[in-house]
């Protein structure tokens, strides 16, 4: 068994989870949910990001306490991913206290084994408070941040530790060389590329009066001790969850893939190793930075009003058909966008007509035909298709192709993609002759049932579980190298209630 410690991007504790959040959570969940399927010892960390400007503003604005505020966002978040049924294990909050210690100690490594690294300089230029970070001229447009039009941009003139990230430029460089995986997809890994190639700056990695922060080991020489910046601070929360700089954090580190957002795949792929790389410790193997989901074509954005009740989806819907359609819809390796229009073709196409009458049909067919066993028959016929379906699953998973391995198990040539069972059942059940046939037919589909079940249990958790537990088999739903010989002879069937009610029916 192989150990695959994935973490997903911790979210800033300054407002409601959100779909662009939910997306992220919902591939990194698949993830981790398909390596646990694969046999590995899986390890899946998220949490928040509670210090920081944009956390201090956040409370001064509603006059709280910022502890109050991050405990209150860490609680709302916590719970919307336990709706989402998000199987995260680990929960990092970077204000408790072990991993302010941790943060403390990986600096001091740093400031021991280099002391060159860090210098104090004098420091001015515009400071974005929703990126937590200064802005180049490129970055700024009509006076704002691009990724932040509504905010207004901060005038900062001050004394600061600094951080030599331009030398690390070259290390940064032969190390992607040598890792074409460390950096994917494509695309990231090419945007970065150039980023190294065309020089990297130092960066100010304290900031003066930021009381909402962990305090960096040094003063500066005027004696003022001053708060790490955010980012210094938020990185190493994939380190401490792993208990550094106590116990056995080396048994979990490095991690074996960061998922986080294109918007920050700079801070994962530059500033992270780098800060790694100074310490002495080894660097994660893989950084995913997944694209953005837009709503309606517009990037989804508090400031700009553009929002999706994620409550209200989950109370619709429940929250499988909602993780599903995000996941087959949105290219993990690309943009995409949410639109009710498609979420309710697909749903009723692939999960009410598809698998869900496919189940349906199937078991009903059972129960009235085989007295609820299901038929010891061969079924030489969908073997092939079920290998290639399994390998074409594994590929993409391997590649966090979540889209393609998501389309694997039902596509072409599967009788859910058929849409209804290809057997008639009132000519073949009442002609002894046609009962053989009828018995094969039965049990390849059961067959493939349960095949699916299981690749795509990532996907639809709970549903697959409740249609697992139908198929009738007496064992819970098996690895991944089970389901190539996997016989479903004499499981005893059972019905429900519809798996994926038409949309139409679901109380709006
Ligand atoms: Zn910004």
């Amino acid at each position: 068994m192989s150990r695959f410690y994935i973490t997903a991007a911790i979210d800033y504790a300054n407002g409601d989870p959100h779909l662009g959040h939910a997306f992220e959570k919902i591939g990194a969940d698949v993830i981790a949910r398909s390596r646990r399927l694969m046999g590995d010892e899986v390890r899946f960390c998220m949490g928040m990001d509670e210090h920081g400007q944009k956390v201090a503003q956040a409370a001064a604005a509603e006059g709280v306490d910022p502890q109050a505020l991050v405990d209150r966002l860490s609680g709302r978040f916590r719970a919307m991913w336990e709706r989402l049924g998000i199987s995260n294990e680990r929960w990092v909050r970077t204000t408790d206290a072990h991993h302010r210690r941790g943060v403390g100690a990986l600096v001091e490594r740093c400031l021991q084994r280099n002391p060159g690294d860090f210098y104090e300089k004098a420091y001015e230029g515009y400071y974005c408070v929703g990126c937590e970070l200064f802005k180049r001229d490129h970055e700024i447009v009509d006076g704002r941040c691009i990724l932040h039009p509504t905010r207004e941009l901060q005038w900062t003139e001050e004394r600061n530790w600094f951080f030599r990230l331009s030398a690390y430029g070259e290390f940064l460089r032969r190390h992607l060389d040598l890792h074409p995986g460390f950096l994917q997809p494509e695309s990231r890994r090419n945007e970065i590329l150039a980023l190294i190639d065309g020089g990297l700056e130092d960066i100010s990695v304290t900031r003066a009066r930021l009381s909402w922060a962990i305090p960096f080991p040094r003063p500066t020489s005027d004696g003022v001790e001053q708060g790490t910046w955010v980012w210094f601070d938020a990185l190493p929360n994939y380190l401490t969850d792993t208990g550094y700089p106590e116990g056995d954090w080396e048994a979990w580190w490095p991690a074996q893939l960061h998922v986080v957002g294109k918007d920050i795949t700079r801070l994962h792929a530059v500033i992270w190793p780098a800060m790694l790389q100074c310490a002495g410790l080894p660097l994660p193997e893989r950084v995913w930075g997944h694209g953005f989901v837009t709503l309606g074509g517009e990037r989804f954005s508090k400031s700009a009003g553009v929002g999706l009740d994620l409550g209200e989806v989950i109370d619709r819907f429940g929250p499988d058909p909602f993780r599903y359609f995000l996941m087959r819809e949105v290219p993990w390796d690309a943009d995409g966008n949410f639109s009710w229009e498609r979420f309710a073709e697909r749903y009723t196409s692939e999960l009410a007509n598809g698998l869900g009458n496919l189940a349906s049909r199937t078991i009903s067919m059972v129960e009235k035909y085989c007295g609820g066993l299901v038929p010891d028959a061969a079924h030489p016929e969908i073997e092939a298709r079920i290998a290639e379906a399994l390998a074409e699953y594994r590929r993409s998973m391997d590649a966090l192709l979540l889209h393609e391995g998501a389309a694997a198990p039902l596509g072409p040539g599967s009788a859910a993609e058929a849409g209804v069972p290809a057997v008639g059942p009132g000519k073949l059940a009442t002609e002894p002759e046609g009962s053989a046939d009828l018995h094969a037919s039965l049990a390849a589909r059961v067959r493939e049932l349960a095949v699916a079940s299981a690749l795509l249990s990532p996907l639809l958790p709970a549903k697959l579980e409740e249609l697992w537990s139908r198929l009738g088999s007496a064992r819970p739903l098996p690895c991944f190298h089970e389901l190539e010989g996997l016989a479903v002879g004499g499981w005893q069937v059972g019905t429900g209630e519809v798996l994926f009610p038409r949309p139409e029916l679901v109380a709006g």
